[in-house]
Parts: structure tokens; sequence; C-alpha cells
């Protein structure tokens, strides 16, 4: 296993991500499963352990305790959660939260305690309620030993909560993949990261599992080569390229069976990771994937003058953001947000005065019958 460090705590470079455990078969955490990853993890060198309050609907908290924190001394394992910045509306709130946390995962302290999903909607309540205070005075009790915050934000706010809190947070999580790094402006965050000299943990190094699969044949195509010369999978060059980013320090992953377990450590425990020309290669994948998965509308807005008032632009925008999502519900239903958007593309009658006006040439009727199409089968398996 390869190791780095956040101020002295040395930390293996691949960290277990416990928001995608093993389920059984009535979707509760397989705990017998799961107790043998963890076994695994800590016999081939992981000592990094993520979980959070809202991790499987507040269950991974408690299977930490059962799993590490009544199984392993405390010295084995570094454990790491995050205080729910959205559910706390006072600072006793949040302070109580910690407490609560910590009861759950059956520990006096964690080892690094995150101000989760800090974004454009969480900051007012931070910031109103001190939540900056309630992390330092944990600092200072010995209830955390290391601070830092899980970003799901723009550049302009990174920005803004950096300058803010820069002094006590001493690291940030950001998602960050191949895919990504163009697709949301990942880059533009990372780049922040190095402006402000903190050390990132990555998150979604694998898009949801998408990564691992590649969906799109040219970008497959291109990887391929790299992977039979190689001997390596999809799985670990998206690992790889993230894990080849000099700020980062940790590579979370989400694994959810032994399998894929060991297929990530036998990566991280490789002594060297990619080679510069091995991520240019996985770079020209990226935007190929990109060009096979996304619709290439540029939000111009040269189609405002719908006679129908369909927002096509916002329509290809929420299908771009659900194809990211390799169309797989994460914080939100993506037909539910989608069906939001009025008037329908249903609405459009093929007046043509869109295509018209369109500098991308898109074939934007038959487009939005097939996003309409795409989000209509999403409804019906419930994503
Ligand atoms: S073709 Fe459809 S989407 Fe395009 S302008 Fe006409 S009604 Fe609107
Ligand atoms: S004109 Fe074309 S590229 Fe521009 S916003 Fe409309 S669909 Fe997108």
């Amino acid at each position: 296993m390869r190791y780095s460090e956040i101020n002295g705590t040395k930390i293996s470079s691949l960290g277990f991500g416990m928001m995608r455990l093993p389920l059984d078969t009535q979707g509760e955490i397989d705990f017998q499963q799961g107790f043998e990853m963890v076994d695994f993890a800590i016999k081939n060198g992981i000592n990094y352990f993520d979980t959070a309050y809202m991790y499987h609907h507040g269950k991974s908290e408690p299977f930490v305790k059962k799993a590490l924190s009544e199984r392993y001394d405390r010295t084995e394992f570094l454990l790491t959660s995050k205080l729910p910045t959205w559910l706390c509306h006072s600072k006793a709130e949040a302070e109580e939260k910690l407490k609560e946390q910590l009861e759950r995962c059956g520990v006096d302290y964690f080892d690094f305690y995150l101000l989760h999903s800090v974004d454009e909607e969480t900051w007012d309540n931070i910031e109103k309620n001190n939540m900056g205070e309630v992390m330092a005075e944990a600092k200072k009790k010995g209830l955390v030993k290391h601070i830092g915050a899980s970003f799901h934000c723009g550049p302009v706010l990174l920005r803004k909560v950096l300058e803010t809190y820069g002094d006590i947070l001493e690291f940030i999580q950001l998602q960050i993949n191949y895919l990504d790094w163009d697709f949301i402006n990942a880059k533009e965050l990372y780049q922040i990261a190095e402006e402000f000299n903190k050390p990132v943990i990555i998150m979604e190094p694998l898009r949801g599992g998408m990564l691992s699969k590649v969906p799109g044949a040219n970008a497959r195509k291109v990887l391929n080569k790299l992977i039979e010369a190689k001997n390596l999978s999809y799985t670990d060059l998206a690992l790889g390229w993230v894990d080849s980013l000099p700020q980062v320090v940790i590579t979370l992953s989400g694994m959810s069976n032994l399998e894929q377990m060991k297929e990530n450590i036998t990566f991280f425990s490789k002594p060297e990771g990619l080679s510069k020309e091995d991520v240019n290669i996985i770079n020209e994948a990226a935007a190929s994937l990109s060009n096979e998965l996304f619709i290439p509308c540029t939000k111009c807005n040269y189609c405002q003058d719908c006679p129908k008032g369909i927002h096509i632009p916002e329509v290809f925008e929420q299908y771009n953001e659900a194809a990211a999502k390799d169309f797989h519900y994460i914080w939100g239903s993506l037909s539910q947000n989608y069906k939001k958007l009025t008037p329908s593309a249903k609405e459009c009658i093929a007046c043509g005065l869109c295509e018209k006006s369109c500098p991308q040439h898109l074939k934007i009727i038959d487009l939005l019958k097939e996003v309409e199409n795409k989000f209509d089968y999403l409804e019906t398996i419930g994503e």
C-alpha cells in the first residue's frame, strides 16, 4: 500500500468510503460481508475509513462501531466522519450532532472530521451557525484531530470558503475524476486547492462506478490499448488518474464487495502509479467519452425564441448531468428534477425554428424526444 500524510498523520493512499457497503437481500447492510471487507482492508494496509451521518440512511456510522470500534484497537484505524451541515440550525445543535456521531461510531474522537457537503445551499447555514468555530473548538477539546470540508460547489464559493476558513481547514475533499475534470470544471476546483496549498481527498473517482465500465465505444478503444499494454483495468486507470495529481493525498473508493476491494488494493500496492504518457491517453479518452455521452449544447441560448417557451439548453443540461451520473439517482431523483422543468419538452410542435438558429447544428427536435423518452423511462424504474 502506498502512503501519504496530512499534517503528520500517515494515511493510506486508498481510503475505504463506507457509503456503498454490501447489502443483503432486504437492502440492509450485510454485516458479515462488511466485516470481511474491513478485515481485508486492515490486513492489506488501508488505515483510512470514511463514513458520514447520512450514509446508508444513518446506518453507516453504527456499522463502523460494530465493524471497527468493537473489533479493533483504536490505534489500528483512522476514522473520518462529517458534520451534516444542513441538519444543524444552531451552534449547539452542531455540537450535539458531533457528540451523537461519536457515540454512534463508538469512539472518543474522530481522526478527521469534515463539514459535509459545502455548497451554495448549505453555506449560509454554515456561516450563520458558526460551524467553523464548532470544528475548531472540537479540535481544541481533542474530539477531532484534523479538520476539513467536503465540497459540492463551484469555484467562486470554494475560494470564498477557503478565504474564510482557510486557517482552520487542513484539507479539502473534492469530486474529481477524469470525466469531471472538464465536464463540471473540477480542474478549477483543484487549482484553487493548489493555490491555497490544501491537500485534496478525492471522492467519486469512478463517477459512481461509471468509469469502471466506460460507457463509450470510442473511449474504450483508446483505453483498451493502455489496458493491454499495462495489464490494468478501467477502474485502475480512473483511480490512477486522480492519484497522479500532486495535491491528492487520498483516493476514496466506495467499494461494495471484496472483489472491488482486492482490485483497488492491488493497484495501490504497486510502487508507482501511472506515467505522464498514461495520463495523456486517459485525457484523450475523456474527451471522447464526453462527446459520446453528452449532448454538445453550449448553452448559447440562440434557440430562446421557441414559440412554446421550451427551455432547450436547460433540458439538455439536465440530460447531461444525469448522463454524467450514469443515470443513477445519487442525491435526488433524476426524473423528478427533470419534471420540474416547464414547459415540458413534450410541448414541442417541431416548427424547426430552434434548429435553424443552433450554431452547433443539433437535431434539437429529435434530441428533445430522446431526452423525454429517457426521463420517462427513468421515472418508471424509480431513478
Ligand atoms: S422545434 Fe420545438 S423546441 Fe424547437 S422552436 Fe419549435 S417548438 Fe420549440
Ligand atoms: S442554440 Fe443549440 S447550442 Fe445554443 S443553446 Fe440552443 S441547443 Fe444549445
